[in-house]
């Protein structure tokens, strides 16, 4: 792997080598998240934007050049498995929504048509095939659902042991997933916090590869690649004559002017920034795209921490209770990567109501065709409260990341809509609830 030079810590700067250390700086330990190091120069000699726009590759796998990974590994474990389609998922433009909200280019990417339905299994990807290049017999994860069910389906695919670490909270849907692709499930009778804790010591006990969310330093370069698919599917449908608010950018790339990111651990907001960031670094993308970190009012430490200019090192847990599972962390994980995201961008983070989050699910399905579980909607209800707020220019190119199905957690959607009439099977009844 000559491409990756090394991990370097998000605290104190100090590099090491990706064989000295597996997960987090020695000297920080779990707070001592790591980035990882790339030589950009050499990256650029073996890909390039005309000729990944012929790579007939559709999946997070035509960026393996930019991926921490061995490529014979990956490529043998990916071949003719659910493994190989993971990504590339669709970036539609949503024209009505943007009418409706009074702006003019807006897209939403689907990341619910993942093959377990959610964002996550961009970075499970990774985890799979890291643990089979480090030669670990299981993996395991702590997760509020979603990375769960993607690490479990992911090893399904490959014939791969794993354990689960879940609140007994989590959605029937997500865990229903787990069981049926036949993980070791241990629901956690605490909150999301205590399952990662836990997971935490059980990892190094059991001799078994960790994927947690905000440690394993490897799951942001896998969710980096819903920045490169962004910029990808932007430029292409452009060049195809697609819908232009304001004139093209002068790069290879065409990137978005906004990316509205739902937040809880904070792993896919600082994922997508170290995405643009490489784009950048290679000279694809021309600017950065201000990111937008969308909580839930009720587990919004990073809103309240960027409010106040606190350091995200210097954050304290919270109590945390929102609708959204997904983005319902105390003190998310990655909130160092997160902060870096949002300041750096020149971006912003937003608190939106639980209320909000369910009112944005149908506005979603209906404006555009996306069924979204209540934190990939809490994306959107961002859009609209940023919007309200005058913080998007209306000649803007906007993007909204769906994280996940709606068909993660129904009962969920089913608050945010009206019960349909009950009718007799006859054609008066029809007649009767139609008038
Ligand atoms: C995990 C998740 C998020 C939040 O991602 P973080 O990396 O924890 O910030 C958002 N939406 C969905 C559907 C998720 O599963
Ligand atoms: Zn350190």
């Amino acid at each position: 792997m000559d491409h990756v030079l090394g991990l370097k810590c998000t605290i104190c700067g100090a590099e090491h080598g990706i064989d000295q250390v597996e997960y987090v700086c020695p000297r920080h330990g779990s707070d001592g998240t790591l980035d990882v190091l790339y030589d950009y120069p050499l990256i650029g000699r073996h890909i390039d934007p005309e000729r990944l726009a012929t790579d007939p590759t559709r999946s997070i796998w035509r960026y393996l050049p930019l991926l921490p990974v061995d490529a014979g590994v990956a490529n043998r474990l990916r071949a003719g498995t659910v493994l190989g389609t993971v990504g590339w998922t669709p970036l539609y433009p949503a024209p009505r929504l943007a009418g409706e909200l009074g702006i003019l280019d807006l897209w939403v990417k689907d990341d619910g048509r993942q093959p377990t339905a959610s964002f996550k299994d961009r970075a499970s990807a990774i985890a799979v095939v890291k643990a089979r290049e480090l030669g670990y017999e299981v993996i395991t994860t702590a997760s509020t659902g979603n990375a769960a069910a993607a690490l479990s389906g992911l090893c399904a695919a490959v014939a791969q042991r794993n354990v689960i670490f879940v609140p007994r909270t989590a959605p029937q849907a997500k865990i229903a997933q787990l069981l049926a692709y036949g993980s070791t499930v241990l629901l956690v009778d605490g909150t999301y916090d205590e399952a990662f804790e836990l997971c935490l010591k059980a990892a190094p006990e059991f001799g078994w590869y960790n994927r947690s969310t905000g440690y394993n330093p490897y799951m942001s370069e896998g969710k980096k690649t819903a920045a490169y698919e962004v910029c990808e599917q932007l430029t292409s449908t452009l060049a195809a004559g697609g819908h232009r608010s304001r004139p093209l950018d002068d790069a290879p790339l065409q990137a978005p002017d906004r990316i509205f990111v739902p937040v809880g651990d904070g792993c896919i907001i600082g994922g997508v920034h170290k995405g643009l960031c490489d784009l950048l670094a290679l000279g694809w993308i021309d600017h950065m795209p201000r990111l937008m970190g969308i909580q839930a009012a009720g587990s919004s430490p990073l809103v309240a921490a960027w409010e106040h200019r606190l350091d995200a090192a210097q954050m304290q847990p919270v109590e945390a209770h929102t609708v959204a599972d997904s983005i319902c962390a105390a003190l998310p994980r990655d909130r160092i990567k997160a902060m870096r995201a949002v300041i750096e961008s020149q971006g912003a983070f937003i608190r939106v109501s639980d209320e909000e989050i369910i009112a944005a699910i149908p506005a979603l399905a209906r404006g555009c065709g996306v069924f979204a579980e209540p934190a990939a909607a809490a994306a959107y209800a961002g859009l609209v409260k940023a919007v309200q707020g005058g913080m998007v220019d209306p000649a803007e190119r906007v993007v909204v990341l769906s994280t996940g199905s709606g068909l993660k957690d129904v009962a969920a959607a089913v608050r945010a809509v009206a019960p349909p009439p009950v009718i007799a099977p006859d054609l008066d009844d029809v007649r009767r609830v139609l008038s």
